[in-house]
């Protein structure tokens, strides 16, 4: 079989980090960054770069970032097998989100790595996350057709679906978690591939790039105590289109009517809350309750089991496509690149 090949994308982050002659810690450039890697030479890969110029932190990261990730696979997408992104763990989970929701009929894998210790430094854990990624990213089945074929997180030994992850620990290799979500693969002494569990869109069709998205949106978490002129001053910011609505368990919030009066006048002005779950795991089920069955009459939409990022990346990614809130409604409740779970 022809040797694979794989782009990297480098973006910043601490996996781009390396210690300059003065011993302190610096951005790399790609060249580098491969260097403090010397066994990817040997991998029988044909390995590209891109940098981001400059490199950023990915608490940095912004709307036009991902468009400028989503423009380079395009840009580059008949001529390599898959594509690896280094990118800072901090905003990773959003950034995976988002590239899932616009690269449309995606068939080839886009994978996105990090480090929790700088490339450079003694005992980081940049080297097996990258090599894994660029394996993963060149692996082809005996057709000659990529084995992954969607929008991905790698770390410490995990495959994992970009949309599902989130970010879990500070401190530790094992940095990322897909609570709700069966993992992809796992590394080993053999990288074993779970394949019942890949998004399977099937489409044929050419990869298609949505570039626009909307940013007029907020997150509501919901504490006890909370008071009527905070949820106010969210729901009645000017310009908004959307509230992803954290709530306890399954869904429930506070039953005050005042809570309940003002997110009724925000649904009456065509604002969609989203009810996301302030749980790591398990799944949103308005009306199990009586705590969330007010909130279903004020018409707040279910968001099922997603994660906040895929949440907040989803409705940046409808309201940007679509002027309809009927139509961004019923994409909302539908796996559209198997971000959530719909009973
Ligand atoms: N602040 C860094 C970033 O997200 C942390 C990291 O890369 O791990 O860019």
């Amino acid at each position: 079989m022809k040797k694979g090949s794989v782009l990297l994308i480098l973006t910043g982050g601490t996996i781009s980090m390396g210690k300059k002659a003065n011993n302190s810690l610096a951005p790399l450039n790609c060249d580098e960054v491969l260097a403090s890697i010397p066994e990817i030479q040997n991998m029988n890969i044909n390995i590209s770069s891109i940098a981001f110029s400059p490199l950023i932190d990915s608490s940095d990261m912004a709307l036009e970032n991902w468009v400028t990730i989503c423009e380079i696979i395009e840009e580059n997408y008949d001529k390599y097998d898959g594509f690896v992104v280094l990118h800072g763990t901090d905003t990773m989970s959003f950034s995976a989100s988002a590239v899932s929701f616009m690269l449309e009929n995606l068939s080839k894998p886009v994978i996105f790595t990090g480090s929790q210790l700088p490339v450079g430094v003694h005992r980081s854990d940049a080297k097996e996350n990258l090599i894994t990624s660029i394996e993963i990213a060149a692996a082809r089945d005996d057709k000659g057709n990529a084995i992954v074929q969607e929008v991905c997180v790698f770390f410490e030994d995990q495959l994992m679906r970009g949309n599902r992850t989130t970010k879990r620990n500070a401190e530790e290799f094992d940095a990322f978690a897909s609570f709700n979500y069966h993992n992809l693969a796992k590394s080993g002494v053999h990288i074993r591939f779970y394949p019942e569990y890949f998004w399977a869109s099937g489409s044929k069709k050419p990869l298609k790039v949505h570039k626009h998205l909307d940013n007029n949106i907020a997150i509501l978490r919901i504490f006890p105590g909370i008071n009527e002129q905070t949820v106010a001053a969210v729901l009645r910011t000017e310009g908004l289109k959307a509230v992803v609505l954290e709530t306890y368990g399954t869904g429930n919030a506070p039953s005050a009517k005042w809570l309940y009066k003002l997110l009724c006048e925000a649904t009456k002005a065509g604002i969609i809350i989203l009810n996301i779950t302030q749980c790591r795991a398990g799944s949103v089920e308005m009306g199990r309750y009586a705590t969330s069955l007010n909130l279903k009459k004020a018409g707040v939409v279910s968001g099922y089991d997603m994660t906040v990022e895929a949440a907040v990346a989803k409705l940046m990614f409808l309201f940007g496509k679509y002027d309809d809130n009927e139509k961004i409604k019923k994409e909302l409740n539908t796996s559209l690149r198997g971000e959530v779970t719909i009973n």
